[in-house]
């Protein structure tokens, strides 16, 4: 009997594990075919609205520091509150030495109202004075050195290798892993997953530029509860997976 119960559970690994292999084998999504389409869509219907803070700053000095520093003020945050916000703020300090001249009262005072602006402020010293000690003053191009920094996670990472350093990675926010999962590009419960997805499914040269475009779309039509589909230029091809109700 005992050797019957572990072949069972034997087999059941097993078919399990042949379900695992089989998904990440799987056949890519059928939206896959119309997305460099789509792309082309959402992105020049995103010349008509502000793009995300972060893409503001790209061709101003010191881009990978103010890109690394808005992405951190915006967590949590509206870019129209966090735009203001990180202007403010770099107009006092655009580098780790002139921040760290700067205590965390007054870089409180700057970046309010974001959220969490305290635990912000202080965050953002504590990144300062770790790009100074270990990264010679510069933010660091790679992945695992920037998921060191405080406060810094796989969103804000990737942004700044993306934006900051046109570096391969994906940028996945609450629009990005949203938007991705109503195409039907993945089926994922948390942005985390979806970028883990994203790296399987979606062809390289769209890695870096999703975000932008995604985001705008987000924002501006594609929006949580009910997005503007009737007003929406690839209706015709997105699948609208889990999409109740719709404008
Ligand atoms: S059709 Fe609707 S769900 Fe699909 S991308 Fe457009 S706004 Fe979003």
């Amino acid at each position: 009997m005992m050797q019957y119960n572990m072949g069972l559970k034997g087999c059941k690994a097993h078919l399990e594990n042949a379900i695992i292999i089989h998904m990440s084998l799987k056949i890519k999504p059928k939206i896959l075919k119309h997305l460099p389409k789509m792309l082309k869509i959402i992105r020049g219907e995103a010349r008509q609205w502000r793009p995300p803070v972060a893409g503001t700053f790209v061709n101003s000095p010191h881009a990978p520091f103010k890109i690394l520093i808005s992405t951190v003020l915006s967590l949590r945050t509206k870019d129209t509150t966090t735009e203001p916000a990180s202007h403010r703020l770099f107009i006092k300090a655009d580098t780790p030495q002139k921040m760290l001249t700067l205590s965390a009262e007054e870089i409180e005072k700057l970046i309010y109202p974001v959220g969490f602006y305290r635990t912000k402020a202080r965050n953002i010293l504590v990144i300062c004075r770790r790009l100074l000690d270990d990264f010679g003053g510069k933010v660091p191009s790679e992945m695992d050195q920037l998921l060191s920094l405080k406060g810094v996670g796989r969103k804000t990472a990737n942004l700044v290798l993306t934006v900051g350093y046109n570096k391969y990675g994906i940028c996945v926010d609450t629009h990005v892993h949203r938007i991705s999962n109503r195409w039907g590009l993945v089926r994922t419960t948390t942005p985390d997953k979806t970028e883990e997805a994203l790296r399987r499914v979606l062809p390289k040269r769209h890695w870096i530029a999703f975000n932008d475009a995604l985001v705008s779309y987000g924002q501006n039509l594609c929006s949580p509860i009910s997005p503007f589909c009737s007003r929406c230029k690839i209706a015709k091809l997105c699948p609208r997976i889990g999409v109740r109700h719709r404008r």
